[in-house]
């Protein structure tokens, strides 16, 4: 019955089904990887019974975990009460005020007022207009370009795809806008340098990640944050910090700047605000920013989503956020992501072809290299096999291969030592039958 069911939905999968970054060759070959039906803590489940630890809380964002029935009520209550109102035009609903001002007082500094999308790609786009509307107000328009990093992942609406550093995406659609220029993702200098050279008045903004989430979880040399706010100062640029990703805990503080020391002017959101239960995202805007365009706009702001302020995903949001603050998620993934790191030093010790390896709270990578030494990778690239591997042993991880063959983990803030120990067995288990049938 399963099996003829499963027949059944990929049949139409393959037929009406066009996936997000897939390949659509795959797609049509196997149809679905898997199709899921259940969710509990860390574990996802097929429609076959396959079991899984979600090793990548899906997309870097079911921080809470699967099956919160809190989360389902409290989406219940707000579908049965106001399912959804309109928040153009200054109409507003109480799920969405409570959760502006339940962020603005979680948000470091002075960042304090915020504006809702449904995800992060709407949250760049938005961060990107809000910088150059800012700078029309203040009497500069010529400030519209928009300065980012190699290796970061912004998203896929326009805005965002032209923010983002790996290319692969922007060559994607060949439509590469103007006004968007990209600098080595651990230069200070260069960024000095690149403003130098398009001429400070004519940039809005530098927009980065905390931690490079999609471009192999690269973590920032410890300075190097610090020295770009200085420059931002010194030259009169924004600073957006996306943390699409690292908000909300993932590196085991609130937000990914904080290990930094540095409050940015906007921090861009979605992911963890909801842990995936809702399509949530949004920016935070400094009180400063917020101030001049109290004082400096006229007329209407030209920028809005149909479901900015959605009453349930807001309501969705805040009981998130409730169970990350009572369950100290936050604590936690500092904990756990010190013990993955350690876990993953003695694989380290153990298998010759892993690389260099890495963890900020629950962010963490496992390069996989031919040579340590050079740092060479191998011919055919690891780490797609090593995911099918770790798969099959009931482990769901992602990888990174613009030019790199690494393996990235983002498991769900709730995770457990014993849950932990679980994901380490099975990579072992995965690295030694690679080490036994494939290198
Ligand atoms: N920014 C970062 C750092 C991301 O990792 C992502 C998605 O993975 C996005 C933006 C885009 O978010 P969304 O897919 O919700 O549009």
């Amino acid at each position: 019955m399963t099996i003829q069911l499963k027949e059944t939905l990929k049949v139409l999968d393959q037929k009406h089904f066009l996936h997000p970054t897939s390949s659509i060759e795959q797609q049509q070959a196997d149809g679905p990887a898997a199709i899921f039906t259940e969710g509990e803590g860390i574990y996802l489940k097929d429609m076959e019974g396959n079991v899984y630890i979600d090793g990548m809380s899906s997309l870097w964002n079911v921080n809470v975990g699967h099956g919160r029935e809190e989360i389902a009520e409290a989406a219940k209550e707000q579908m049965g009460k106001l399912a959804f109102s309109s928040c153009f035009a200054t109409f507003s609903n109480e799920p969405a005020i409570r959760l502006a001002s339940k962020i603005a007082s979680m948000a470091p500094g002075n960042l304090n007022t915020v504006f809702f999308t449904s995800g992060g790609s709407e949250s760049n786009d938005t961060a990107i207009k809000l910088a150059r509307h800012y700078w029309v107000l203040k009497g500069q328009p010529q400030r519209q370009t928009i300065i980012s990093r190699t290796q970061s992942y912004h998203g896929v609406a326009m805005g965002a795809t032209n923010a983002t550093g790996l290319k692969a995406f922007r060559d994607f659609t060949n439509s590469h806008a103007p006004g968007f220029h990209y600098v080595y993702n651990q230069s200070a200098r260069n960024l000095r340098d690149t403003i130098e050279q398009l001429g400070p008045e004519t940039v809005a903004a530098f927009m980065s990640e905390p931690v490079q989430g999609a471009g192999g979880v690269n973590i920032a040399q410890e300075n190097y944050f610090k020295e770009v706010r200085e420059i931002c100062d010194e030259y009169g640029i924004l600073f957006i910090a996306d943390e699409v990703i690292t908000g909300f805990g993932r590196t085991g503080k609130l937000f990914g700047m904080q290990h930094y020391d540095v409050v940015p002017d906007m921090i861009t959101f979605a992911k963890g605000v909801s842990s995936g239960y809702a399509q949530l995202g949004g920016v935070i805007i400094s009180e400063n920013i917020h101030l001049d365009l109290c004082e400096l706009s006229k007329g209407t702001l030209m920028h809005g989503y149909t479901y900015s302020g959605h009453a349930v995903a807001c309501a969705v949001g805040l009981k998130n956020i409730e169970i990350i603050e009572r369950e100290n998620l936050v604590e936690n993934a500092a904990k756990m992501g010190e013990a993955m790191l350690e876990g993953f030093r003695v694989l380290q010790d153990k298998y010759s072809f892993i690389g260099r390896v890495r963890t900020l709270g629950l962010l963490g990578a496992i390069e996989l290299v031919k040579s340590r030494e050079t740092g060479e990778l191998f011919d055919t690239l690891l780490s797609p096999i090593f995911v099918q591997e770790t798969m099959k042993r009931g482990l769901i991880l992602r990888t990174v291969t613009y030019e790199q063959d690494t393996i990235v983990f983002a498991p769900p803030l709730i995770l457990s030592q014993a849950e932990l120990n679980e994901m380490l067995r099975i990579l072992d288990e995965t690295f030694e039958f690679v080490r036994k049938n494939i290198v």
